[in-house]
């Protein structure tokens, strides 16, 4: 079997979307994320998470109110008996980052560098691989990575007519994985 997994987008994906979200009090987790997961697993795909965080690079929070944050969250997937196998971040921004924050890296999305390097270390077939994000970026590094399939959700941003056309599918929330996803995937 391929050794594939679905990339979450964190921000309007796993958690409502309250902007620069960065303390356990007011992270809610987004209605059926458990349950899709748990579909995604017993099909076979491992889980990832892929979010650009500028709260970081514009000095909101810093890196050790993200990790904190992540250690919690992560724990909350356990405790539903899923494994999230990988988190990764990008604290930069090209323009309104602080100090060594301002950079125009290869990780913020829709560049591919963190799909590309959860390909890497777990050593993937990108070609197997979903991508769900509530935002156009997330589905133009999807594409650029050489994912099978992306998927928007309309639990995060509104989202224009543009938008809209780069994606494969378009989900209300991941709420939709009982209906939508099916072992093909
Ligand atoms: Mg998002
Ligand atoms: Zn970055």
């Amino acid at each position: 079997m391929a050794n594939k997994a679905v990339f979450l987008d964190r921000d309007g994906v796993v958690n409502v979307d309250h902007a620069y979200v960065y303390k356990i009090e007011d992270f809610e987790f987004i209605d059926g994320v458990f349950e899709a997961c748990q579909l995604f697993q017993a099909a076979g795909y491992k889980i990832v998470i892929v979010t650009n965080q500028s709260g970081i690079g514009r000095g909101y929070y810093s890196e050790q109110d993200f990790h904190l944050l992540t250690k919690w969250m992560v724990a909350q997937f356990s405790a539903h008996d899923i494994e999230v196998s990988k988190v990764y971040f990008c604290p930069h921004h090209p323009t309104k980052g602080v100090a060594g924050y301002q950079q125009d890296c290869d990780c913020r999305k829709p560049k591919p560098g963190m799909l590309l390097r959860g390909v890497e270390e777990l050593a993937l077939d990108a070609s197997e691989c979903i991508m769900f994000g509530d935002k156009g970026s997330d589905m133009l590094a999807a594409k650029a990575a050489g994912f099978k399939k992306k998927i928007l959700v309309k639990s995060g941003q509104s989202l224009s007519e543009q938008e809209l056309l780069l994606a494969d599918e378009v989900w209300d929330s991941l709420d939709c994985a009982r209906e939508k996803f099916s072992e093909n995937n």
